[in-house]
């Protein structure tokens, strides 16, 4: 029992956690989110170690709680697989936010795809002088970028991992580590600076230290050997730890005497100098260690749907919608002519879909069209009309609607109004390259004048005029 406390005490200190201990239990909180999500319910958790005790986790053998730790644990070294489960019909949510104005449903076929989140726990240490700081981050990578990420308030349950494609969770690593450095770089900043400006002190007293033993290398011989004297006065009053520092000083000096200036001892005070500052910036280095402590795929379904629409006259459409359940995101239908998202559909009788701003009726027939289908209108009467309802002169090349299209009583052709005279004769209509004079003198059609020749020529047959 006092072992398994102590794992699992640990196990959260290492997660930098707060761990309170009270009495028989210990309270933890401030929990990495990828245990929380393995719990299924927030912190903090009162942990007990001995089974029966009311509104405390138990800690055991057997227990769920030491279950979800060994596979927290073992997600260091594989993702743990989690599903987000929502509990929304798909379909009633369409329905919900399609409203449709002017056109139904006809049929629809369903289906979805995973939407994937990767998240990484890292702990990173700082190991310096005696002390020990860690510090947590949790990193979320959601199509290969970093996001925010709470699952908070979702049910959260175990995942399939054929669902998983690991080579996209060794992508979304390589993204995290680099953010994770990032993210504690300024805490290593902030004590690399702290140790910098310690060791270059402790630099200068060592320094400081062999210099006086230099200058002791040098100097003048009567100064040497009443030091020489003062060791040995020191060396005969001496403890015994310190006796070992004073032989070698002894040596020192002795020799230096001899070899007033020798450059070998000179060398080797120098040489010993090296070295101790070199063991002054070790002492005072910065180790940082970063650690993967759990990975986490979290997926959920995003819904898509293929819809036949059937509009109230003949027309129809295929369209295709989304619906993201995390999001609340709707997407698939904009107004095909302004681009707008669309909340409310209509069905335009050429088969467009569009809001309501972009639809209008032809001046014509009275249909539904947008305005992408409404694009001529008559030139001379100005209505807007739709593809089927605009006539073409062949004359002018306008478009003009069916009441100004008019037969050349004539040629039997349909010209547009404006390129017609009319006959005051027969009140037909006709292009004024078929107007002549009558014997009158007024102009009149082609047909009309015919009419006279005829009647002229009979004339004469008969014995007229
Ligand atoms: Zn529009
Ligand atoms: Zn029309
Ligand atoms: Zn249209
Ligand atoms: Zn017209
Ligand atoms: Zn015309
Ligand atoms: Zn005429």
């Amino acid at each position: 029992m006092k072992q398994i406390r102590k794992f699992v005490e640990e196990f959260f200190r290492n997660l930098k956690c707060d761990v309170r201990e009270e009495e028989d239990i210990i309270v933890v909180d401030n929990i990495p989110k990828s245990f929380v999500d393995l719990v299924g319910r927030d912190a903090p958790y009162k942990l007990c170690f001995s089974k029966g005790e009311e509104g405390l986790d138990f800690v055991g053998k057997g227990s769920q709680m030491l279950a979800t730790i060994v596979k927290y644990l073992e997600g260091a070294g594989k993702a743990t697989i989690l599903r987000i489960d929502f509990e929304v019909d798909p379909e009633v949510e369409i329905r919900k936010k399609l409203a449709l104005r002017n056109c139904e449903i006809d049929s629809l076929t369903k289906g979805y795809k995973n939407n994937f989140f990767s998240r990484f726990s890292f702990v990173t240490s700082f190991n310096y002088l005696n002390e020990s700081n860690r510090v947590l981050s949790e990193i979320y990578i959601h199509e290969g970028g970093v996001v925010e990420g709470d699952l908070s308030g979702y049910c959260v349950v175990d995942g399939d991992k054929l669902e998983v494609d690991s080579n996209r969770v060794k992508l979304d690593y390589e993204i995290a580590r680099v953010r994770c450095i990032k993210l504690v770089e300024d805490k290593q900043k902030e004590i690399g600076d702290v140790l910098k400006e310690k060791v270059e002190m402790e630099i200068a007293r060592i320094r400081e230290h062999y210099d006086k033993q230099l200058k002791e290398l040098g100097g003048d011989l009567n100064g040497k050997l009443e030091k020489i004297r003062d060791v040995e006065v020191g060396l005969r009053t001496c403890d015994d730890e310190e006796r070992d520092s004073l032989r070698k000083k002894l040596e020192r000096l002795r020799v230096g005497i001899v070899k007033n200036g020798d450059d070998e001892v000179v060398d080797k005070v120098l040489r010993e100098r090296e070295m101790t500052i070199g063991d002054a910036m070790q002492k005072f280095s910065l180790n940082v260690n970063r650690k993967l402590v759990n990975t986490t795929v979290i997926y959920y379904p995003v819904f898509n749907f293929n819809l036949f629409l059937k509009g109230d006259r003949e027309s129809s459409r295929f369209v295709e919608v989304s619906y993201d359940p995390l999001t609340k995101n709707f997407s698939g239908l904009d107004c095909e002519v302004c681009a707008k998202r669309l909340d409310r559909v209509n069905l335009c009788d050429g088969g467009h879909i569009c809001c309501e701003d972009c639809l209008d009726r032809c001046g014509e027939c009275g249909g539904v069209f947008c305005v992408k289908c409404l694009r001529r209108s008559c030139k001379v009467c100005g209505r807007k009309l739709c593809k089927s309802c605009v006539k073409m002169c062949l004359t002018c090349g306008g478009s003009v609607c069916a009441t100004h299209l008019r037969t050349d009583c004539v040629s039997g052709e349909e010209r547009c109004v404006s390129c017609l005279r009319a006959c005051l004769r027969c009140h037909g209509m006709s292009e004024e390259k078929y107007f002549g004079e009558a014997l009158d003198g007024s102009k009149v059609c082609e047909k009309c004048l015919g009419i006279e020749r005829r009647s002229g020529v009979l004339d004469r047959v008969f014995g007229g005029d």
